[in-house]
């Protein structure tokens, strides 16, 4: 059994659903809404009592992630070269970017536009993190968006932390994530060169560019076979852990300036270890803003300067971002009142 099979559950394999009508230009703000999904108008219940059935092998791959992951922190501490170091932090980045400003910003939300040498690239790099194919992953992304915090989201974060951070990967989805799935608009992906070279070739490319390829690269820049092992388990681990955190963190703590009835969240720790995606409770507000966070926070939002820099170069362009007044708008009538940037204060000054 390939290691890649912890990644899909018994039902994930029905690739294609029901044919849904054409478009050109994918508009994010409508893919999250009802329009490419299929009449739905069954609400999830929240988070009803239901039984947790074991994926044994997801299990067992969890946990050896996390001991040989943790093993890895100590070699990368104690015994590493520099290079192995160096090494490891360029493809920690490659990961983050793979994952953020590819499944993430590109992939799922469709935010901006990439020509194809940048979706190879994304795709590529998204392969590093050894998180499902495109596929999956924008699949159980575009769930969580459409029916944040009830039974069809994947990592439904009303079930608590331990769930929403690694626990829904331990177990059999919900009924109900099975159920609003095959109504999920992903025809854009399922059209998608680029997206369907990786998903069916997964069983070998992600274990090649996840644990293979940068084994073998510290191994060549002189470290012990061994350490070079682990060490990439390490960041693996950590890349995982990070996009956990996502779903787990991001949705219990923090404030939540543009919309007080969802549990995503402003983290600013969160921001800092994910180069940008902590304005999570502004994502869930705009999804289709390119820059996952607010006007204010571009410095620190490094993931948006890459794209930017992609653009610059001519590989993303046509980037989707909420103007500053309806950010301000949305703010003053939905939010629980925190402030981060001023904008309220900006707001008082310019109605006197
Ligand atoms: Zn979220
Ligand atoms: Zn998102």
């Amino acid at each position: 059994m390939h290691l890649y099979s912890w990644l899909s559950s018994g039902t994930e394999n029905s690739l294609k659903t029901k044919k849904m009508p054409p478009h050109t230009d994918i508009d994010a703000e409508l893919a999250m809404k009802h329009d490419f999904v299929e009449q739905d108008d069954e609400k999830p219940t929240k988070a009803s009592p239901r039984e947790y059935k074991l994926i044994l092998r997801n299990c067992i791959y969890l946990f050896y992630l996390h001991v040989a992951g943790l093993y890895g922190i100590y070699l990368l501490l104690v015994e590493a070269k520099w290079s192995t170091v160096l090494i490891t932090s360029f493809f920690h980045l490659i990961t983050l970017l793979g994952v953020t400003a590819g499944a993430h910003r590109y992939f799922s939300h469709k935010s901006y536009k990439a020509t194809m040498p940048l979706q190879i690239i994304l795709m590529l790099f998204h392969s590093f993190a050894y998180q499902k194919s495109l596929i999956g992953w924008v699949r159980n992304h575009r769930l969580h968006h459409k029916y944040s915090d009830t039974d069809a989201d994947p990592h439904n974060a009303s079930r608590g932390f331990f769930y929403s951070h690694i626990g829904w990967l331990m177990v059999e989805p919900h009924p109900e994530v099975l159920k609003k799935r095959k109504l999920l608009y992903m025809d854009d992906l399922y059209n998608n060169p680029v997206v369907m070279f990786q998903h069916r070739n997964a069983s070998w490319l992600l274990h090649l560019l996840a644990f293979i390829i940068p084994t073998v690269t510290t191994w060549m820049w002189g470290e012990s076979l061994w350490n070079s092992w682990f060490i990439n388990t390490y960041r693996v681990m950590i890349t995982s852990n990070l996009s956990f955190a996502g779903n787990s963190v991001n949705h219990l703590w923090g404030c939540k300036p543009y919309d007080k009835t969802m549990t995503a969240a402003q983290n600013i720790y969160f921001l800092f270890l994910t180069l940008g995606e902590g304005f999570h409770n502004f994502h869930h507000v705009f999804p289709w803003d390119y820059r996952s966070g607010e006007i204010g926070g571009d410095k620190v939002n490094i993931i948006t300067q890459f794209i930017d820099i992609c653009g610059k170069l001519g590989l993303a362009y046509d980037m989707k971002t909420a103007s500053e007044d309806m950010v301000k708008s949305r703010m003053l009538r939905t939010g629980d009142g925190s402030d981060l940037w001023g904008y309220t204060d900006k707001q008082k000054i310019k109605n006197n």
